[in-house]
């Protein structure tokens, strides 16, 4: 069998073209979509995903700022930009670029945004809410790997979804939508016994896991949907996936590849999360 891969790129853009319509309804209404990005240091990475989530506004006539601070930023000159941010009736949505500097509390920063512009939705108000049923701001990981499976018809009631990784950005809200979609669920982590007996079982699985083409063909079951969220650099400093690319192929029925797959939904859902928070406070207002 040779899986059929799914196109994350052409599948965004089809999902960019529908949150378009919605934000340009609201700018019928006068309002323009805002989102703010925080970024505190000179992280190359960061930068570039910061770059990224700007071009991915301005591709949808959202408004965008980036606010770049100092890597010795002190908490309290973090706070307050977060404060002036969470005031500021242009911005709908505010991210705050991970990993911080060692000396920032991620956690009390995020608390800090106003969980209504959370489009990370790592807020606990959002985080709570995904558990207990559905959070207005899933998180864009996640989110998109579900709008995904949807816009491929892949079904998902009744089936056995594996997640590998238990990360609060991505495992875990993964594990909750597909659970929420009526899927059975299991997570695997580090400490899992023989990974490969769970995966093996999958009918959906979802490698998360931070580590380069760690899922071979032989922990596949035949004809399962693999989802790669994994983004690495391989020996030669090409970029891949926690999924081997080759070998799993031949096994799966679907496969997203590295680079052009779950990769773009992230931004996508990003910009869909921060069209939702305006259209929600423009409700509120
Ligand atoms: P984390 O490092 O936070 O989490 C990795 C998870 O993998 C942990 O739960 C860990 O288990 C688990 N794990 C590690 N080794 C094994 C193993 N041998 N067997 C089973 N489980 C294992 O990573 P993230 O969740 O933040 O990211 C995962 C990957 O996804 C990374 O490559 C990252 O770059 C990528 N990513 C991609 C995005 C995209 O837009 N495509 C967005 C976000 C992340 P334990 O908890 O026990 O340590």
């Amino acid at each position: 069998m040779t899986a059929q891969i799914i196109d994350g790129k052409a599948i965004a853009e089809q999902v960019r073209a529908e949150w378009k319509e919605r934000a340009d309804a609201l700018k019928a209404r006068g309002i323009t979509p805002g989102m703010a990005v925080i970024i505190v240091g000179d992280d190359p990475a960061s930068k570039v995903y910061v770059a990224n989530k700007v071009k991915a506004c301005a591709q949808l006539g959202l408004y965008s700022i980036h606010v770049e601070l100092p890597a010795d930023t002190s908490e309290a000159g973090l706070l307050a930009e977060v404060e002036k941010l969470n005031n500021d009736p242009a911005i709908h949505g505010i991210l705050v670029q991970l990993p911080l500097p060692k000396h920032l509390d991620s956690h009390k920063v995020i608390e800090a945004i106003n969980p209504d512009k959370d489009v990370d939705g790592f807020h606990e108000k959002n985080v709570g809410a995904l558990v207990t049923g559905e959070t207005p701001f899933p998180s864009c990981t996640p989110y998109g790997v579900m709008v995904m499976l949807e816009k491929t018809g892949i079904a998902i009631e009744g089936k056995h979804a594996v997640v590998v990784g238990r990360s609060n950005i991505v495992g875990k809200p993964m594990a909750l939508l597909l659970l929420h979609k009526n899927a059975t669920v299991t997570i695997c982590t580090s400490k899992t016994v023989d990974l490969a007996k769970h995966t093996r079982d999958a009918d959906i699985l979802v490698a998360a896991v931070g580590r380069a083409n760690f899922i071979k063909g032989d922990m596949v079951k035949p004809g399962a949907v693999v989802i790669d969220v994994g983004i690495n650099r391989n020996a030669e400093g090409k970029l891949c996936g926690d999924v081997d690319f080759a070998s799993v192929k031949e096994v799966a029925g679907y496969l997203t590849p590295v680079p052009g797959g779950v990769g773009p939904m992230t931004i996508t859902m990003l910009v869909a999360n921060t069209v939702r928070a305006a259209e929600r406070l423009s409700v509120q207002a």
